[in-house]
């Protein structure tokens, strides 16, 4: 007996239509997947663990009514995508953007089944959010927003059950007004969200996470071909938390950044930002335009992405989908070797073809910005046991799971010619541990 790719995703494709995000991660996931499962592991076909594994254990869909700044009656949707527990409790980041809907949400939480094992931390996968847009909303009006998020979402979430982080539009702002409701509501101080504040349960070098381990993750991949980060061009997209701790990072490093954006276009400096011209960008909002005023060599491409500038590594760090198959052809044609992303599925399904027949080192974003979840992972550690580890501790053990990580992702995507396959390697070594989990725990 043995599982049909085909079919399979024809089966996928018939349950969830209107679904194309949740539908592109499971694609990419299974092509590395069934052929796999059908090669080494004939003993995961009967207990039906893809097809588990593809429904939600459980979807929360709610209402979240609130209190504009003029005393109107605002309505938007909040959801809780409950993805899979078997190594752990729910864990992922809520997302507030206009956007957001049940397939990007349940691509979310499916990608953070893989990532959150990859971590090797005992954390399942979950992800939420709603379609309140952050941008131009007042604080109170985040706060009132946030609060009535968590009035609904409170009965759903606990330290030992589900515990949310932040995602885009969710940062530590948000984390505090959530926290503060959901204590108010269940008298209860606990690790039940992290990316908390550094004084109320929060990890030290949890805002840094993602990005910081997205550049050891980079580190690997270049020690293992016997390179050297220092002087290699990057360039990254984005301008959020995960944008500008790669970058301070790559800095710190000794590479040369040269591009940072946001919605409105991107920034390039082919001088490369140091760290004060990267904190000056950081200080300017989203008019990142403004830097072109202070820095001479700079220039600002209105509506363009990065990815048109020849770079050596490219860090997308903005959203899903941002490198189409163009932009991907145009980076391999600039010699670009190595692909990192930030951000969850900046690439799309032909992007990634591109990269792979061009042999170039593509790291998924499942292994590649796991460091965020992991660093949360250990924020759930350090509230468990009523401690705050050193700043310098956190981000050893971060270093160590992103080291991890790549070792995983060498050891299941190596292929016969030497050449890494990661998102292979990611794909698998992600899955063997839930399945193996999943098979224990009966259906
Ligand atoms: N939103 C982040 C991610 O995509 C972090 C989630 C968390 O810390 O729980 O992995």
């Amino acid at each position: 007996m043995s599982l049909n790719l085909k079919n399979f995703i024809n089966s996928v494709e018939h349950r969830n239509a209107c679904e194309p995000e949740f539908l592109q991660a499971v694609t990419e996931v299974v092509e590395d997947l069934i052929p796999y499962i059908n090669e080494h592991r004939q003993d995961l076909i009967d207990l039906k663990i893809l097809e588990r594994m593809v429904e939600p254990e459980r979807v929360i869909s709610f209402r979240v009514a609130w209190l504009d700044d003029n005393n109107q009656i605002q309505v938007n949707r909040g959801y809780r995508v409950q993805m899979n527990s078997a190594i752990g409790p729910y864990k992922g980041g809520l997302r507030f953007a206009p956007d957001v809907n049940l397939s990007i949400l349940k691509f979310l939480a499916f990608e953070q089944v893989f990532k959150n094992s990859l971590t090797g931390l005992p954390i399942g996968g979950g992800k939420g959010g709603s379609d309140f847009d952050p941008k131009g909303k007042s604080d109170n009006e985040i706060m009132r927003f946030c609060q009535s998020f968590m009035t609904e979402l409170q009965r759903h979430i606990g330290a030992e059950t589900d515990v949310p982080a932040g995602d885009i539009g969710v940062g530590t702002r948000e984390v505090g007004y959530l926290f503060g409701q959901y204590k108010r509501l269940q008298n209860n101080f606990t690790g039940v969200l992290t990316g908390k504040g550094i004084h109320w349960g929060g990890s030290y070098i949890r805002p840094e996470a993602t990005g910081y381990g997205l550049l050891y993750f980079v580190q690997c991949v270049l020690d293992y071909n016997s390179e050297s980060i220092e002087g290699k061009t990057i360039s990254i997209s984005g301008a959020g938390n995960v944008a500008y701790y790669a970058a301070e990072k790559a800095i710190q490093l000794g590479a040369k950044v040269i591009t940072l954006s946001n919605s409105q276009g991107t920034i390039y400096d082919p001088e490369g930002f140091t760290l004060e011209r990267l904190q000056h960008l950081g200080s300017l909002g989203r008019d990142l335009k403004d830097y072109t005023s202070k820095y001479a060599s700079s220039s600002f491409h209105a509506k363009q992405n990065p990815w048109q500038f020849p770079c050596d590594i490219a860090l997308p760090c903005a959203t899903q989908n941002e490198i189409n198959a163009e932009d991907a052809k145009k980076l391999v044609e600039q010699g670009c070797k190595i692909v990192a992303e930030g951000a969850n599925m900046p690439s799309t399904a032909e992007a990634i073809k591109i990269y792979l027949q061009a042999k170039i080192n593509f790291g998924p974003g499942k292994a590649a910005n796991a460091g965020g979840v992991a660093v949360s992972g250990l924020e759930m550690s350090q509230n468990a046991i009523g401690q705050q580890w050193s700043p310098e501790k956190v981000d050893h053990r971060l270093k160590l799971i992103m080291e991890n990580i790549h070792k995983t992702c060498v050891r299941f995507g190596k292929e016969p010619n030497g050449y890494i396959n990661y998102l292979k390697g990611a794909n698998i070594g992600g899955f063997i541990k839930v399945a193996e989990a999943m098979k224990a725990q009966g259906v």
